[in-house]
């Protein structure tokens, strides 16, 4: 148990209603470095289009247990939980089968709740998990919702480009609406800037309104735009394996870091 004091795993959503903007090679890379860090982390891809479990090695003929039929169906967390080449580094797939579940749950009462229900804290003690991330779709909709129903935490990633702010707004509506509703305590991890250059005018002017405007919400680590992230995926790996000398793995080793010092009380346990 790596959370001292506080029984149970950490949930974060990694979520961004903007398509591109990396929450997915967040997930996957954070994850990872966490991973290498020590603890043992459990990735919930909620996205339709499944990129996460993709870029991870799974492959779709195995995704028939999947975050659809975690939700949907009630499978059982353990039984919907695939390993990667990763240590300590697991996944629950995603599916096409998703873009449905909005409609499929419109007349179930609990529809908000599914996801917080499924990992709940014994079913997370039992596999040994220490952090959830969960990897958002693209769009604030029920799966979005379950995903802040279920979580401690947002990780916001925001690209470095103009108008990355603007959406922002929207997303922070839809936190407040979860707290004042299903999850009260539900915080704010970070906002980490993405695909940044610093060399680009635009890159800096972004990054400098969003320490402006957001403080120390905003993670100091900021991940550069490297073609070896966005290469990674099709090699099944996360880039802190398919080139760890990458500035891509270095940054997100970076971030783990971070992270962790924001998060005293998720200490890797020292493992040989
Ligand atoms: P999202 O999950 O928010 O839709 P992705 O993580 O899938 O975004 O990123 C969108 C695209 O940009 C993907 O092709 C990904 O490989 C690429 N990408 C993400 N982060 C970086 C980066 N820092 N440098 C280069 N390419 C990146
Ligand atoms: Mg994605």
């Amino acid at each position: 148990m790596a959370e001292i004091g506080s029984p149970g795993a950490k949930v974060i959503s990694i979520a961004n209603q903007k398509g591109g903007v990396g929450k997915t090679t967040t997930a996957i890379n954070l994850g990872a470095a966490l991973a290498d860090a020590g603890l043992s982390i459990l990735i919930v891809d909620l996205d339709p289009q499944g990129n996460a479990s993709t870029g991870l090695g799974i492959d779709p003929e195995s995704r028939r247990a999947t975050s659809y039929e975690l939700l949907i169906d009630g499978d059982p967390l353990a039984d919907v939980v695939h390993k990667t080449s990763t240590e300590r580094l697991s996944i629950v797939p995603g599916t096409v089968d998703l873009s449905s579940a909005d409609i499929e749950l419109v007349s179930n009462e609990k529809r908000s709740h599914l996801l917080k229900d499924a990992l709940n804290p014994i079913d997370l003690e039992a596999l040994g998990i220490d952090l959830v991330l969960i990897d958002c779709p693209p769009s604030l909709s029920l799966l979005t919702v379950n995903a802040f129903v279920a979580s401690h935490s947002v990780l916001v990633p925001l690209q470095s480009e103009f108008f990355a702010l603007e959406g922002l707004s929207q997303l922070m509506l839809t936190i407040r609406e979860v707290r004042s509703s299903a999850n009260p305590d539900l915080r704010i991890e970070g906002v980490v800037l993405t695909m940044a250059d610093r060399r680009n005018n635009l890159s800096q002017q972004v990054e400098a309104d969003a320490r402006d405007t957001l403080g120390d919400l905003v993670m100091k680590t900021v991940v550069p735009r490297n073609v070896r992230l966005s290469e990674s995926p099709s090699f099944a790996l996360p880039v802190t394996e398919y080139d760890p000398t990458s500035k891509g793995a270095a940054a997100y080793r970076e971030l783990a870091r971070e992270f962790l010092s924001r998060n005293p009380k998720l200490q890797p346990i020292e493992r040989v």
